[in-house]
């Protein structure tokens, strides 16, 4: 159908074109075509109306046939499409964690459960980085429920062992919070060393407060990197959001400041604050970070979230850190980064074991859909597919 209504266009579009040429007065070569349909207005030519009569009739025809084949054809897009947003799966991404327990898994499931069976867990929950103490919790109870229930089926085991591990993540609060108070901009600060993916995180979230339809203002605090001010004018670019910056070196506070008030002033709900990452003057970095965030939560600015973006790549050396900047910041969650390229995914449970504090999003990607919220289920699941 849709053929045929673009085969019947095109005619009506030549049979216009060639009646236009032909009857067109000389010396108007540079003047715009007449209009293609419409009533004709006081004061045009004869010649325009013609024209005007001819297009009418064969848009007429158009329309007929449009009217024929009205009951089978679909109704068109709107205007506006909005994409819809491709979430990646867990499952998708996950193959390089999925490799490192795989050689593992294989070999428990390829006998009933014995000593060796313990051994081979142990080792591979290690070398998936969920980390000594957790790792240690984990297969303790695992005993004692194999103990309980008499357990020498692998597959029996290896679920159990699933469903602790998804009920040791279950409960955290992992929504991130927004006040949205009138005249009093929510800022949510990003902290976390260089390299992580901080800004890339800011500008996966501004899409996706942005597509539920919030009004988004970047501060880009790391005056310390004009490229990370270059980097996060592109994300506010891509992403239709504002954004504020500073000279390179000056005071991020000031940024973040800024942000604010241009927030207040002109109704956005939402500040995401970048912030330096700069490790080797540590202390200043840490008394810096404070005082973003006291300035950031002075009137008109609400600090709802401060979210500590962690690169999954780095295993338990970012849990190290991670300990600092929670000592400096009052952190309410993980960003976990680069997941997709990670071959150590039990981070995520040391990082909820031992900081205690919940994994909100995990980065599965570089590009700007690839942020999801964290599913712990979907996660471990994942892990053992
Ligand atoms: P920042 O210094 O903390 O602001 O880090 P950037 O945002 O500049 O990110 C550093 C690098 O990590 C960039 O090349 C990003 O594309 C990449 N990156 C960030 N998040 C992810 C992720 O979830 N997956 C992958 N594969 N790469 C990521």
């Amino acid at each position: 159908m849709e053929i045929l209504i673009l085969i019947a266009v095109l005619a009506v579009l030549v049979i216009g074109g060639a009646v236009y040429v032909v009857r067109r007065p000389r010396g108007t070569d540079l003047e715009p075509p007449p209009p293609v349909a419409g009533p004709s207005v006081p004061g045009t030519t004869p010649v325009d109306d013609e024209l005007a009569a001819d297009v009418e009739e064969a848009l007429g025809a158009v329309r007929d046939e449009s009217a024929r084949g009205a009951d089978t054809a679909t109704a068109p897009p709107p205007a506006e499409v909005i994409e819809p947003v491709r979430r990646p799966r867990f499952r998708d991404r996950l193959a390089k964690a999925r490799g490192t327990l795989g050689g593992y898994l294989g070999s428990i499931r390829s006998r009933r459960v014995d000593d060796q069976t313990w051994d081979e867990l142990e080792e591979a929950l290690i070398r998936a980085d969920v980390g000594v103490a957790a790792t240690g919790q984990s297969l303790d109870e695992l005993r004692a429920t194999a103990d309980a229930e008499s357990i020498s089926d692998p597959e029996v085991l290896l679920d159990r062992l699933k469903s602790q591990l998804k009920e040791r993540l279950a409960g955290g609060d992992r929504a991130l919070t927004l006040q949205l108070a009138p005249g009093a901009p929510d800022v949510w600060l990003f902290v976390g060393v260089n390299g992580v993916g901080k800004t890339t995180t800011i500008g996966k979230v501004a899409r996706r407060q942005a597509l539920d339809g919030y009004t988004v203002i970047m501060a880009a605090g790391d005056t310390f990197r004009a490229a990370a001010a270059e980097q996060l004018d592109t994300w506010a670019q891509r992403t239709g959001s504002d954004m504020v910056r500073g000279n390179e070196g000056g005071d991020p506070s000031a940024v973040v400041f800024d942000a604010v008030q241009r927030a207040a002033a002109r109704g956005y709900e939402l500040v995401l604050a970048d912030t330096a990452g700069r490790l080797h003057t540590k202390t200043n970095l840490m008394e810096e970070l404070r005082k973003v965030r006291r300035v950031a939560d002075r009137d008109p600015g609400n600090v709802t979230e401060v979210l500590l973006v962690l690169d999954a790549t780095t295993g338990q050396n970012g849990l190290a850190q991670a300990q600092q900047f929670t000592e400096a910041v009052d952190v309410t969650g993980v960003v976990l980064t680069k997941l997709d390229g990670s071959a150590k995914g039990g981070i995520a449970l040391a990082i909820e074991t031992s900081l205690g504090i919940p994994i909100k999003l995990v980065g599965l990607g570089e590009t700007v859909d690839d942020l999801v919220e964290f599913d712990p289920d979907e996660f471990v699941e994942a892990l053992f597919a």
